[in-house]
């Protein structure tokens, strides 16, 4: 055989072998990703208006993902809506009052159970809370610039509980934004019930 025709095999066996094995390996990345679906609420309420903006909050979102693609999740708003809430019940979310705050029809009314729901208001006492069980967390207008908030209550409703070090992102005040691989194994075997 001439050498162009085995040049011209050995092409054909690359060819073959990037059509076969490329798209496969793209998909096994995408597959690792996890989707989580959230629906974000923009509260408005007598005394605890958020004055967040849809097109604000997704920004928000975008860098709180930034912090979360190093453990494959990403959490994908669904939908952004107006939520009332009346001054009780946000009272009552503040307070860690959870009975009430489960009996609470006002807050829940736009509550979608199948996604994670992220409450944006404006209040003086917390920069965040997160009810694991509930998939609910609040967060406060009175972080200039939330993500990392947004990404510390992600990591609450994806099962995390809060750590002494000031390097990581579930430290319970201003801190860094560190995952641990532990940390990761509990978010994505949580994210998966999505
Ligand atoms: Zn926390």
């Amino acid at each position: 055989m001439r050498i162009e025709n085995y040049v011209i095999i050995i092409m054909l066996i690359f060819i073959i072998y990037i059509i076969l094995f490329v798209p496969l390996n793209f998909s096994e990345e995408k597959s690792n990703m996890l989707i989580v679906p959230v629906k974000a609420h923009i509260v408005v309420s007598e005394d605890f208006s958020s004055k967040r903006s849809p097109e604000e909050v997704r920004k928000i979102f975008d860098d709180a993902n930034k912090i979360w693609m190093k453990a494959g999740i990403n959490f994908r708003i669904d939908e952004i809506t107006y939520s009332y809430a009346t001054e009780n019940s946000v009272n009552d979310v503040l307070a860690n009052k959870e009975t009430q705050f489960r009996k609470n029809l006002d807050f829940l009314k736009d509550y979608n159970p199948d996604k994670l729901n992220v409450y944006f208001v404006r209040n003086p006492s917390v920069n965040g809370i997160a009810y694991f069980e509930e998939r609910i967390a609040l967060i406060s207008d009175n972080v200039p610039y939330s993500h990392r908030t947004v990404a510390h209550e992600l990591g609450h409703l994806l099962g995390l509980n809060h750590v002494n070090d000031p390097n990581r992102l579930m430290y319970e005040f201003s801190g860094n934004e560190e995952i641990t691989a532990e940390e990761i194994a509990i978010v994505r075997n949580n994210a998966g019930n999505f």
